[in-house]
């Protein structure tokens, strides 16, 4: 087999109305995806007997996989086995190890067993039970005509060890070539997505193919490159993927801020910070702390980071050195009090680096040369300061998260000896 084509039924009222949200189907998506089987289709559908069969059978037609979770318990909502009897036109029949092993679990937690726990021990009587030891509800695997039905319950651990020991082997072992996909990550920062791949990464056309691909995907702290591809083995994919990677290398450079799927600009910056045994403060206006909040949700960030000022009332800047002048004659939100704040908090706080923030977040407060958006970021070192303005959104949460990606930035492109500030803001010297 090429490939195997998958979809997944995720059941249950409460992950419709909110309640709940589909974790399952994101994780299994996952997995799924490592393995090697391409995921199609993801399905929420309700707690209804006409419901779920309609989704099974569709399922069943036009994919090679179909896994469902939920609806395996024993309350009345739970129809699942069912509908799955019902679409494979036979009937439940009681698994007699689960039902010993559901009457041992009760008696363990002293209580009684009762007619409707013997809903929990039936299963649909073509499948094969997957025992499941974390819970009282099995799961099961049913093949016909080529494709496969795999009927796991909604509880995450119970799912999680149920495909873990049971479903992940046994669709390894089926797929002929045991191919798998993998992802590289990138992240790159202080570039907008289309300039990197218009101006920067250029076109790659030539060096993709069907199964070869570049998606580049936001997050607050930058544009993530994922390099995905499936191949045989690990030097197989290795081979497949090179010729991308390092063109994107040759081209994005420095820009690049290092590779992982959840690798955090804040932990490069304080991998640096650590290397050249330099310490960090920050004043934090417009930001509100978020800074701070970024550089201590590293692990081990105390080596390099001392603390912060949350400098958001004018008295406050002012204690941190901030003249009455400078905010009378600039304002608040201007190059010298970003300076001033920077070179205040490292002074204060005796650090080799301050940085600092002041701006309007929005979505209030602006005025037609200072509209809302506008920030200043500010750097002080001994060596040397520089405040850089960024004109952002409308959006004030928005704004406090692409004021902490910049500031964050600012630091590494020092620390890396990248003269290139973030490209849309201005560099200006005191
Ligand atoms: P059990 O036999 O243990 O009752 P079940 O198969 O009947 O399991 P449900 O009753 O549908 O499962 O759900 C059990 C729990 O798992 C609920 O707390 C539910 O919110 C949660 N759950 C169900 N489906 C999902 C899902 N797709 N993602 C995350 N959690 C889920
Ligand atoms: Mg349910």
């Amino acid at each position: 087999m090429d490939s195997m084509q998958c979809r997944i039924i995720s059941i249950g009222d409460e992950l419709l109305i909110g309640d709940t949200t589909n974790t399952n189907a994101r994780w299994m998506g996952q997995v799924l995806t490592e393995a090697g089987v391409e995921v199609r289709h993801i399905a929420t559908v309700k707690d209804d007997l006409d419901v779920i069969k309609r989704e099974i059978t569709d399922s069943l037609s036009t994919a090679d996989l179909v896994l469902t979770t939920g609806g395996l318990g024993p309350t009345h909502d739970d129809i699942t086995k069912q509908a799955v009897a019902e679409v494979f036109d036979t009937r439940l029949i009681v698994h007699e190890p689960t039902l010993d092993f559901v009457k041992s679990t009760l008696q363990k937690r002293n209580i009684p067993f009762s007619e409707s726990n013997y809903k929990q021990a039936e299963v649909p009587a073509c499948s094969q039970v997957l025992f499941n030891s974390r819970g009282t509800a099995p799961g099961m695997w049913i093949e016909k005509d080529g494709t496969r039905l795999v009927v796991l319950p909604g509880v995450p651990a119970e799912m999680k060890h149920l495909m873990r020991e049971k479903v992940l082997p046994k669709i390894r072992k089926q797929m002929d070539r045991g191919e798998v996909r993998k992802s590289r990550y990138l992240l790159t920062s202080g570039i907008g997505e289309s300039t990197l791949s218009d101006e920067v990464i250029g076109d790659v056309g030539p060096l993709l193919d069907e199964d070869l691909t570049l998606a580049y995907l936001p997050s607050p702290w930058g544009t993530r490159l994922r390099v995905s591809s499936s191949a045989s083995s690990q030097e197989q994919w290795l081979k497949k993927t090179t010729p991308l990677i390092d063109h994107i290398y040759s081209r994005a450079d420095k820009l690049i801020v290092g590779e992982g799927k959840n690798l955090s600009l804040a932990q490069v910056v304080g991998d640096k910070l650590k290397e050249r045994k330099l310490t960090i403060s920050a004043a934090e206006s417009c930001t509100g702390g978020a800074i701070t909040s970024a550089i201590t949700d590293i692990p081990g960030s105390s080596a390099y980071f001392t603390g912060g000022v949350i400098a958001y009332a004018n008295r406050i800047k002012q204690q941190l050195g901030v003249p009455q002048a400078s905010l009378d004659t600039h304002g608040a939100v201007s190059k010298a009090v970003a300076l001033q704040m920077a070179r205040g908090v490292a002074q204060k706080l005796n650090t080799d680096i301050g940085i600092s923030t002041t701006g309007i977040a929005g979505p209030g407060g602006g005025s037609p040369d200072k509209p809302v958006g506008t920030v200043w970021i500010g750097f002080w070192s001994p060596e040397q300061h520089f405040a850089l303005k960024a004109t952002l959104t409308k959006v004030r949460l928005r704004n406090k998260k692409r004021t902490t990606a910049i500031a964050l930035e600012v630091v590494r492109r020092v620390l890396i000896n990248f003269p290139r500030m973030p490209y849309n803001l201005k560099k200006q010297r005191p």
